[in-house]
């Protein structure tokens, strides 16, 4: 406090000019991200032995002893390089609910362009894709939902007859190999959500072999529908569970055995991003699937702490913050979307469009020796 006391001491003596500099100046240092600082490591090596080395906008500069390199806290990080950080209050209070505002007005409100708040949206939303959580001991609820593929915001599709494409499009119901599958899991008593983009068409025996994995599922006991594709892998894979009629949603004789909470998180999600943010391209998908279950996650810790009468610790921006803050993956993810996008439609043969003169992308785009 001294030392704030002494700084206000000072400022009076200021030129009015100097004190606008310094009003600006403090405005530009101070962002939403700025309690969060917590530098450990070297971004670049891992490394530990780093220094201070100056400062950069009110915040320090750091110097790696291991590779000699200079960071700051944003150094890889889904911030890297973004001007205006210190308007990204508005953008965060945004986030806290899934009732995001429309970009246009977003725009207005930050005084950027449309396309770099959709460029912020997407940064941020990078840095929770990783997000994945551990099933143990628990009563799964499981369902699928289909999300039909997008392409909105891409130019140059070539749609020859726009009510022919709109027709295709109305018809690819169900199990349609244009429909993009989402495993949806939620635990009956961990209260956990899990979302994740899987295969496109119909469920394989591998994509519920790469959902189920013994990592995230320990000791579980499924509950869903009559799916051959389900029964036979629970079954071959020793994995308890209990089924029911698919248009029922629950057991005949067992009225415990149902999905509905998955449901209803289903129909959410799917309100959420075809109602309000009218329609998700798919190249975005996995961004929005994991935002869903992330404010999930907060909603649910911010719930036990009040039950528990313990005085509530974060909010949904809090938690925002912390795993924006030294995120070091989610930019990588984000600059890798339009690559890793292709090489989903490339595995799952979609390549072509229904209606369309033009492709996903050129095959010559596909550079599959980036993979190894
Ligand atoms: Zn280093």
């Amino acid at each position: 406090m001294k030392k704030l006391e002494y700084i206000k001491s000072q400022v009076s003596d200021l030129s009015p000019k100097d004190k606008q500099e310094l009003i600006t100046y403090l405005k530009n240092s101070y962002s939403v991200f700025s309690d969060y600082v917590n530098v450990k490591a070297c971004p670049h090596c891992k490394s530990t032995k780093i220094v201070k080395n100056g400062t950069r906008n009110g915040h320090h500069k750091y110097i790696c002893r291991n590779c000699k390199k200079n960071f700051t806290y944003r150094t890889k990080t889904p911030l890297s390089g973004i001007q205006k950080l210190n308007q990204w209050n508005i953008f965060i209070d945004d986030f806290m609910s899934l009732n995001l505002t429309p970009i246009r007005e977003l725009k207005d409100k930050i005084g950027v362009s449309e396309q770099t708040v959709f460029n912020w949206r997407h940064k941020l939303l990078s840095a929770l894709v990783l997000k994945d959580q551990v099933f143990e001991n628990d009563i799964i609820e499981f369902d699928e939902a289909n999300f039909l593929i997008s392409r909105k915001g891409r130019q140059g599709m070539g749609i020859i007859d726009k009510n022919k494409y709109t027709r295709w499009r109305r018809s690819q119901v169900g199990e349609s190999d244009y429909n993009v599958k989402v495993f949806v899991a939620y635990g009956r008593f961990s209260r956990q959500l899990n979302i994740t983009r899987s295969n496109m068409g119909r469920t394989k025996k591998k994509d519920m072999e790469a959902y189920f994995t013994k990592e995230r599922f320990k000791n579980i006991k499924v509950y869903c529908d009559m799916h051959p594709t389900y029964k036979g892998f629970f079954r071959d894979n020793g994995i308890p569970f209990e089924t029911f009629l698919s248009k029922k949603h629950v057991s005949w004789d067992k009225p415990e055995v149902h999905n509905q909470t998955v449901n209803s998180y289903i129909r959410n999600f799917k309100d959420f991003t075809n109602i309000h943010l009218r329609g998700v391209s798919t190249k975005y998908i996995d961004l929005y699937l994991k935002w869903f279950q992330f404010i999930h996650e907060t909603r649910l810790v911010v719930e036990r702490q009040l039950s528990s009468g313990q005085k509530v610790k974060f909010n949904i921006a809090d938690n925002i913050c912390k795993e924006v803050v030294g995120n070091t993956a989610g930019l990588d993810i984000y600059r890798m979307l339009e690559f890793s996008y292709q090489l989903y439609l490339q595995a799952n043969g979609r390549t072509d469009y229904g209606g369309c003169k033009n492709h996903y992308y050129k095959a010559k785009v596909i550079r599959t020796d980036l993979l190894g």
